[in-house]
């Protein structure tokens, strides 16, 4: 294999475009800013943070820094730029956003074995390719995605919060599937009139995140936040996420008067999302809110709701394990588009795809690692839906050993994480 072409020149597109050129291949990169621009976009630079910019905590007992390291591990050109632009931020690794796209820019346009072309490319290419076009993917592109995948993108995420196991009271609920169908994977919390209506009154009255004006996303029912079904009524959210028909109580024989349920989140019991909660509600509104849920007062909260627009490929449908098409071998797909969420796991995306288009056999990631839970992450082995996620604890496998304090659990995961890739 001696060229490659990419198309997306943000975080995912620069991180393969260095780690293949550095390999010596002859990389293509097509970006279509500044002829034409994404709604989030600012400037014609490449790898733009379009939002915040923080890279999020260094510190190993954070799933953000293990993902910070293992990107290091293997060379990762973004986190050096990072590192040159970095701004005091505490334990975070924030750096100046200015600074650090013009920056990869330069590294980018000034290595021998990539050539960038300022295009906005409209149908699949031939030969060997990735595609990361990022969640604001032009229409374009995403209309010839669609068309070879029979349809296979969404273009919106609603994304409920994800607990720790570990942090939920299970004396308060009890496991049951709603009319006795489902087996034990629902656990049900329930609430009396009065936990209801304190809920209620802090639900309503909460903060949320401000919509862009491109995220018009209010149309889709299945998608409304929690918040706004709330405020059509009083009673509306007891015939919606928290309707309590067919979920007796087996302790008591009573339908409870309101049912919040967590379902499984993996395999390995450690995490639970909690149904139907796709929310724009602030973080700290979040977890203030969310803790009155009886059984939740010391949730600890492993990914927060968003609902957000963001186009995204049914990965576990449409892409091999190495993240190439199953109907296109050669076309690879990497970053936001794949269904991973948040800048670090879309420059890991970036560098696994990449990865996957150098090595001979299929790369298989310990399950151990971060890169490892992406890879089962895009192969859709954490919940029933594909839904985009980021990298967080609960999709590692639990520890071997108990470790009673949470800071002290976290980084051993990570601990074991680097003994791997050791
Ligand atoms: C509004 C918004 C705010 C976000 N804020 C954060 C945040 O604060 N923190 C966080 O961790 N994550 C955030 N994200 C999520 C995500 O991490 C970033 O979007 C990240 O940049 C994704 O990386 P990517 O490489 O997949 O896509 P991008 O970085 O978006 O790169 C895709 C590139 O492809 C180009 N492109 C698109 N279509 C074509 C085409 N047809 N031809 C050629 N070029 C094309 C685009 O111009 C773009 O440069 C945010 C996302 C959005 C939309």
């Amino acid at each position: 294999m001696t060229a490659v072409t990419i198309i997306g020149g943000g975080l995912a597109g620069c991180e393969a475009a260095w780690y293949l050129a550095e390999r010596g291949v002859q990389v293509t990169l097509y970006e279509m800013r500044p002829t034409l621009s994404s709604p989030a976009h600012t400037s014609p630079n490449l790898a733009e943070l379009v939002c915040s910019n923080s890279l999020k905590s260094d510190s190993l007992d954070t799933a953000a820094g293990l993902l910070k390291a293992e990107l290091r591990h293997y060379g990762s050109m973004l986190m050096a730029v990072a590192e040159e632009c970095k701004v005091p931020a505490g334990s975070a690794l924030a750096v100046d956003r200015e600074l650090f796209a013009l920056k990869a820019t330069q590294k980018i346009e000034s290595h021998p074995n990539i050539k960038v072309v300022r295009e906005e490319i409209t149908t699949l290419p031939e030969g060997l390719a990735i595609i990361a076009c990022g969640p604001l993917a032009s229409n374009a592109i995403s209309e010839s995605i669609q068309a070879v995948t029979g349809g296979g993108l969404a273009f919106v995420d609603a994304i409920s919060p994800v607990i720790s196991a570990d942090s939920i009271d299970f004396n308060i609920g009890y496991f049951a599937g709603r009319y006795d169908k489902g087996g034990d994977d629902y656990l049900n919390l329930p609430l009396s009139k009065e936990q209801y209506n304190s809920f209620y009154d802090a639900l309503v009255s909460a903060e949320t995140v401000k919509a862009h004006e491109f995220e018009d996303v209010s149309v889709f029912e299945r998608c409304m936040p929690i918040e706004v079904i709330a405020s059509r009524g009083k009673e509306t959210l007891l015939y919606g996420p928290m309707r309590p028909v067919g979920l007796r109580d087996p302790r008591t024989g009573e339908v409870p008067f309101a049912v919040v349920q967590l379902r499984l989140e993996n395999q390995e019991r450690t995490a639970f999302n909690i149904v139907g909660f796709q929310t724009k509600m602030t973080m700290p509104a979040q977890k203030r809110v969310l803790q009155m849920i009886p059984g939740l007062e010391n949730a600890e909260f492993l990914r927060y709701g968003t609902i957000h627009r963001n186009t995204y490929i049914d990965a576990p449908t449409h892409l091999n394990s190495n993240l190439s098409l199953k109907s296109l071998p050669n076309i690879f797909m990497a970053g936001q588009i794949t269904g991973v969420e948040g800048y670090l796991e879309s420059m890991a995306s970036g560098m696994i795809a990449a990865m996957q288009i150098c090595a001979t056999e299929p790369v298989e990631f310990s399950p151990f690692t971060a890169f490892g839970a992406l890879q089962r992450h895009t192969r859709g082995e954490f919940g029933d839906t594909y839904l985009p996620g980021n990298f967080h604890f609960g999709m590692l496998p639990p520890l071997e050993k108990r470790v009673k304090k949470k800071a002290d659990r976290k980084a051993e995961y990570s601990k074991r994480a680097m003994e791997v890739l050791a």
